[in-house]
């Protein structure tokens, strides 16, 4: 039995032998393309080639393409589980033809592959092509019908022609497109799941599971424009795509490509983690969440390793989605702890030597999934409670229904699986109003996709070849003589006619000294100008190797063909400062961080740079410090720059470091920190790939300072950083502060530090003195006792103090009262106060008094009651607390009373 390895390379190596060439497959997450959230198909890295932007590198190509397929256009999530031939990861083995072979090959080869090398049985396949569509125009493909029968020797009635639908390809709402023919396997009519469907017949595009398909020939001839206008190609590509996984299954004859050597593995170790068995059946609920896992596995180490995080937008919610889904169905096997990372190494011993880059960042991913893991764990358990309050009010409701709102609310705000909602209804016997929350999820999806950027200049851009400019001047210098070939403008692109003054276009130059945003650094900015004309450039970008200068004519007007001079203004300068600053960073934080820190973006402006990296948690101090070291180190040690154009080989050989996930083409341009010369590159300490425009020294750069360290998504810190000029504005408007300090504070700036944290603890205390002495104000409780000792009465040679305070609490009263014993020397004394609504009574008696039997405790508890209170204390000192503070004065009376008698008075 042959393995899934050996399918693949199988594959590979059947093309290689009819002159394709090899190439690796392109990032799951597609960098530069805005329009895809993932590489749902094998052409997707191709798309340029197709739409005649970039000459293919080969006219023969066969690779594999690591696919998912979980939003926008292809979306399998949730046939995931449910059925054994749709994953969300997959992968697509494809042979291309770009303009060379056509339809008779294609067909040929697949049939020869199939039957020939593999052997399948020619009576188990099934050939469709596309029956033509009125609509859209579009004839019949009796071409490919016919070369079915004639390239290869399958039965005429088991060639079926279908519609739009299912036999006309494209890749999104524009693009490339064209009718496809495809090869479907009769797996036997015990694999119909559908038997209990009324009306079902077993056949080819029935949708069932008996009748799969396995290889889709695209033939690519069209390109759809906006408002679903099609044009002819001028060229004609083939694009195949086969689904390894399924190819897999039926080689290795099993029933379901969970079974196959791509997934077992998983699986059992699935199994192993939750101590649960699979049984390889559908419908069951226990080896459907084993299917979902060992699925969702796969696509998370392989959007992670291609730089997708979890988050909240755009990939990121896609990513976090899956995870959540798998994390929510190994509930379903018993597991309430992360378990979901502890599966990467099993992914990495099936797919690591095919796609070496999940081995690299083996570590990283699994941190990442981990905490995902973990944090998804709170937010089911906040999820349970706002679901109980909504299953709550669904109970109060008539129809005991979930709102559709609610459970929009779960899922979009709480990250609730919607599926969850619904199980959880049905255990308490609700219903989930689903059609309202559909309702509100195509909402929010169109809200998305408003939001994505629109790439309407790329397809007006199609059907029209632009030029190529030569920019290789921007490497070298800052104006240039250039000859004016066109613009851009809402249609397209113009050869003919004038701009004039207030007009907004993109201006194409034959060559070209302004630099094209990529690689994060910006587009450069500057003007355009001929003897009377002046055009300001505020952004320059690229479509293929066309570089556009997009701005507004400031003055005059400018026609085709034109002499002008180009000019780059002055932040060029800061610019690269700042780039080359971003080299010396990842080496810096290499040096001290460890080779675990992977560039994972980048800003390099005029204003500022900013560097992202792979990090699992936050730096120290004393860390970003050293790396701040490092790089002034390098930057005053004056050390030269040098670049040079290789192949990617020699590159990778040398160390150099790429942008992972980055698509580079064959040859790649390397700069080089600290080599004195092109010839001796392998010496400098930091090589990378890279497009961009550096300083000739590191001197140049003027200085370095990180001023912002944070953390942007799980396992990716955000480095802000200056150099140059904004370093110097930076210190300036520091030194600016100080100053201003100093005045303030009469103070030399050596000592602010000092003076300022005196007066910080000055103000601690002063406001903490404030506070107490603000509950009342002491001393004034202090004069209103000595006045009701001075007015008191007096029975023989002692004292009856007896009255009210205002503005009092309970420690002042006290002092007051033992401040009255000292003055008085004998005294029976009865305070009392409104202390914020409650009564307060507060007694005290001097010694000579107890001595005689009298005690403040007993007054206290004999006048409580009055106040609606209770209390009580010593003989020498007691207190009470009531509700009525309206009744003090008859408290107070009444205690002036049994003071009087029992001193006889
Ligand atoms: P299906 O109708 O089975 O969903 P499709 O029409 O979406 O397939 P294509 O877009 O033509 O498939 O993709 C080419 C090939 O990729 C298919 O013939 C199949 O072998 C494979 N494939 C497509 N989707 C998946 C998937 N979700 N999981 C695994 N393989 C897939
Ligand atoms: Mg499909």
């Amino acid at each position: 039995m042959l393995s899934a390895k050996q399918i693949r390379s199988g594959f590979i190596d059947f093309f290689k032998s009819k002159g394709h060439e090899f190439v690796h497959s392109s990032p799951i997450v597609p960098i530069g393309d805005d329009t895809l959230l993932f590489a749902n198909a094998g052409m997707n890295q191709f798309k340029d080639i197709f739409l005649g932007l970039t000459p293919p590198q080969y006219p023969r190509v066969a690779n594999t393409q690591k696919c998912l397929r979980v939003s926008g256009k292809h979306n399998d999530l949730e046939e995931v589980g449910k059925d054994t031939y749709h994953h969300t990861f997959f992968e697509m083995l494809g042979n291309w033809s770009f303009d060379d072979y056509f339809k008779a090959e294609a067909i040929q080869w697949a049939w020869e592959l199939f039957t020939g090398v593999w052997g399948i049985d020619p009576d188990r396949l099934w050939a469709t092509v596309f029956e033509g569509d009125r609509t859209d125009g579009l004839p019949e493909d009796e071409e490919a019908a016919n070369l079915w029968t004639k390239v290869t020797s399958i039965s005429p009635d088991r060639v079926l022609a279908y519609g739009k639908k299912d036999n006309f390809w494209e890749m999104g709402e524009t693009g490339p497109c064209g009718p496809c023919s495809e090869i479907h396997i009769d797996l036997g009519p015990d694999m119909c799941d559908m038997k209990n469907v009324p009306g079902h017949k077993c056949q080819v595009n029935a949708g069932c599971a008996r009748y799969i398909e396995l290889w889709n020939l695209v033939f690519i001839q069209f390109n759809r424009l906006g408002k679903g206008k099609l044009v002819p190609l001028s060229a004609k590509y083939v694009d195949t795509g086969a689904g390894l996984e399924r190819v897999v299954a039926v080689l290795q004859n099993k029933k379901s490509n969970y079974d196959t050597d791509l997934f077992m593995p998983i699986i059992d170790s699935v199994g192993g983690i939750t101590g649960h068995n699979y049984i390889s059946k559908l419908g069951n609920k226990t080896d459907n969440a084993f299917r979902v896992i060992a699925d969702h596995i796969r696509s998370l180490v392989f959007a992670i390793t291609d730089g997708a995080t979890p988050s909240n937008e755009g990939r990121g919610y896609v990513i976090r989605r899956i995870l959540r889904r798998a994390s929510r169905f190994g509930r379903e096997l018993g597991m309430h702890e992360p378990f979901i990372y502890k599966l990467v190494p099993v992914v990495i011993d099936c797919l690591g030597d095919t796609f070496g880059e999940i081995r690299e960042r083996a570590d990283y991913v699994s941190t990442v999934i981990e905490s995902e893991e973990a944090s998804f764990g709170r937010t089911l358990d906040r999820g349970i409670e706002i679901f109980d309050i909504a299953a709550g009010s669904a109970q109060k409701s008539i129809n005991k229904t979930i709102t559709g709102e609610d459970a929009f609310q779960l899922y979009d705000t709480f990250g609730f699986p919607f599926d969850l909602t619904e199980l959880m209804a049905r255990e308490r016997n609700l219903k989930v109003d689903t059609a309202k929350f559909n309702e509100l999820m195509e909402a929010q999806r169109q809200r998305a996709r408003a939001a994505q950027k629109n790439d309407s200049l790329m397809t007006v851009m199609a059907d029209t070849e632009l030029p190529a400019t030569d920019d290789s001047l921007k490497y070298n210098t800052d104006s240039c003589k250039s000859k004016l070939l066109g613009w851009i403008d809402n249609e397209g692109f113009k050869k003919q006619g004038d701009i004039r003054t207030g007009d907004e276009v993109g201006i194409i130059l034959d060559k070209t000294c302004f630099y094209a945003e990529a690689g994060g650094q910006v587009g450069d900015c500057g003007i355009i100008k001929s003897d009377d004309a002046r055009f300001i450039v505020e952004d320059t970008t690229k479509i293929a190797n066309c570089i556009i200068h997009q701005g507004k004519v400031a003055e005059g007007s400018f026609n085709i063909g034109m002499d002008v001079t180009a000019i780059v203004s002055r932040d060029r300068a800061a610019i690269k400062k700042n780039h080359t600053a971003t080299h010396l960073l990842q080496w810096a934080l290499q040096q001290v961080l460890g080779k675990s820190v992977a560039q994972q973006g980048s800003y390099v402006g005029p204003d500022y740079l900013r560097f992202d990296f792979t990090y699992p948690k936050a730096p120290k101090e004393e860390e970003l410090k050293k790396v701040e070291e490092l790089v002034r180190e390098k930057i005053v040690a004056d050390l030269p720059i040098t670049w040079k154009v290789m192949e990617r080989d020699q590159a990778q050989k040398l160390g150099a470091m790429a942008l992972f996930g980055e698509k580079y083409g064959s040859e790649v341009r390397v700069v080089a920190v600290g080599a004195e010369d092109d010839a001796r590159i392998e010496d400098a300490f930091s090589k990378e790939f890279c497009g961009g425009t550096h300083v000739d020294r590191l001197g140049s750069i003027g200085g370095f300072k990180i001023i912002k360290e944070e953390s942007i998504s799980t396992g990716v810190r955000r480095i802000t950083a200056l150099t140059g000029t904004g370093l110097n504005d930076y210190f300036e408007k520091a030194s600016d502060i100080v100053d201003e300090l100093s005045v303030l504070l009469k103070a030399p700036s050596d000592v602010l530090v000092d003076r300022v944290s005196r007066l910080i603890k000055d103000n601690k205390k002063l406001s903490k003195e404030l506070r107490t002495a603000s509950k009342a104000s002491g001393s004034d409780v202090m004069t209103q006792a000595k006045q009701l000792l001075q007015n008191c009465e007096k029975i023989g040679e002692t004292h009856l103090i007896v009255g009210r305070l205002e503005n009092t609490r309970i420690e002042q009263a006290r002092e007051a009262v033992d401040m009255l014993k000292k003055k008085a020397k004998s005294a029976s004394i009865i305070l009392g106060f409104d202390d914020d609504g409650k009564a307060t009574l507060l007694a005290g008696m001097t010694n000579d008094l107890v001595e005689k039997g009298l005690s403040a405790g007993e007054i206290i508890k004999a006048i409580a009651p009055v106040i609606g209170g209770g209390g009580g204390g010593r003989p020498q000192m007691a207190q009470a607390g009531g509700e009525n503070p309206e009744k003090i004065d008859d408290a107070l009376a009444n205690a002036a009373e049994i003071v009087t008698q029992r001193l006889g008075g």
